[in-house]
């Protein structure tokens, strides 16, 4: 049996990165820099006033009393200090030429014909140098970044509009089946239930800024071959949930098995029957259909996989270390993932660790994870645990 760690490698082995686009720097939020951004300006672009106050020669005051020569505000062309003045200066206004440090307001009578000093300043004394931030070449976003709206921010700062990033948005069908699925606020007949994975399954697909359109589908295998393949047509990228295991209407086995589809068991509970492979070129993931197995595959190898297509370099999550608020048991031989609590460092087990569980998924905030080799791991031992407070 497959560990899921070589089912993930297995997967990314097969998936490589979007090609690199120019776009819009407004819509690139999320999008992985396919190129070092670098500054053609240097920041701040001129030297400019820390406070609002006055500019002056140093050397000018001799005593605590300057005449006042003008203003200079923000959106001010750069003006000249005559010798022996002082001249107001706002915040992020252009230190005039010939001035070397600012007085801020409050160390000042406020006057406007002459300025009488309180308190001596030193050379360069709430000047921001031009260069001090980011000089001309500098890189203000490197490759391989994932754009936060701070590096945005950033190369917005130095002039630039748009970036070469890998393409996005990741167009991603998520398509649920089975035959007893309804949707929230039909009306349920004997034996159906509702549906929620679509809806968690995309959403954590917006989660990474992809785009995601849901489907449901019922057991029949002829018609889901025929969506599937529909989907594949404008998709980059298929989920579908339900129908893997070794049931008599497993449908998406029996409909993509045949077309090469892998189909196998990876030693993890929950999450143990997938599917990936290619249908007509796009990448199909096939997930268990149980909520939590639908979840923790998303973690495990959705993730990833999109990750890397949208050109992450480090496509694969990092779980966290935390210590074990009490013992926990596992099944030997797979790696368990339980629901868990988790706070400062330490985690304990929500409810069971059944795969229908939808209620303690929601309840929890992490996922624990023990290692397949491990039944029994005691109180206080350092297991990797996976947060899901920002899914
Ligand atoms: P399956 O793998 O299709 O046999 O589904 C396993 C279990 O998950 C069954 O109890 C299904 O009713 C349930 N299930 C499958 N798909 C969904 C879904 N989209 N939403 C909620 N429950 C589902
Ligand atoms: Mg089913």
């Amino acid at each position: 049996m497959l560990s899921p760690q070589e089912y993930l490698e297995q997967i990314l082995r097969d998936l490589t990165a979007n090609a690199p686009i120019q776009s819009p720097l407004r819509t690139a939020r999320g999008t992985v820099l396919a190129e070092d951004v670098r500054t053609p300006i240097p920041l701040p672009i001129f030297d400019n006033s820390a406070m609002d106050g006055y500019a002056l020669r140093l050397a000018d005051l001799t005593g605590t009393t300057l005449p006042v020569a003008g203003e200079s505000a923000a959106g001010s062309a750069t003006a000249t200090l005559p010798p022996g003045c002082a001249m107001k200066v706002m915040t992020g206004a252009p230190i005039p030429i010939g001035a070397d440090c600012v007085v801020p307001y409050e160390a000042t009578d406020r006057g406007t014909v002459s300025v009488t000093i309180s308190e001596r300043p030193t050379l360069g004394a709430h000047i921001r140098r031009q260069g001090e931030d980011l000089q001309i070449g500098d890189v203000v976003a490197p490759r391989g970044a994932v754009l936060t709206p701070r590096h945005m921010a950033a190369i917005a700062a130095v002039g630039i509009g748009e970036v070469v990033a890998h393409a996005t948005p990741m167009r991603v069908s998520v398509v649920s089946t089975g035959a007893e699925l309804r949707q929230p606020g039909e009306d349920l007949t004997d034996g159906a239930i509702y549906e929620s994975n679509s809806l968690m399954l995309a959403e954590l697909v917006r989660g990474l800024r992809a785009e995601a359109e849901t489907s449901s589908v019922t057991d029949d295998p002829e018609l889901l071959l025929e969506h599937l393949t529909r989907q594949a047509t404008h998709s980059d990228l298929i989920i579908t949930t339900g129908g893997v295991s070794a049931g008599d209407y497993d449908v998406v086995k029996a409909a993509l098995a045949p077309l090469g589809i892998w189909f196998g068991p990876v030693a993890m509970q929950p999450g143990k029957p997938q599917g990936f492979g290619r249908l007509n070129g796009t990448p199909i993931l096939c997930l268990p259909g149980n909520p939590v197995s639908a979840y923790v595959s998303f973690v495990l190898f959705v993730r990833p996989a999109l990750r890397k297509l949208m050109g992450h370099p480090d496509p694969v999550g990092h779980p966290i270390r935390a210590r074990l608020a009490h013992e926990m048991t596992s099944p030997a031989g797979k790696t368990q993932f339980l629901r868990g609590a988790y706070a400062d460092g330490i985690v304990s087990q929500v409810r069971g660790p059944g795969s229908h569980l939808i209620g303690a998924l929601a309840a929890a905030n992490a996922l624990v994870e023990i290692p397949a080799e491990a039944t029994i791991l005691a109180a206080g031992t350092d297991v990797n645990v996976w947060l899901m407070e920002t899914d």
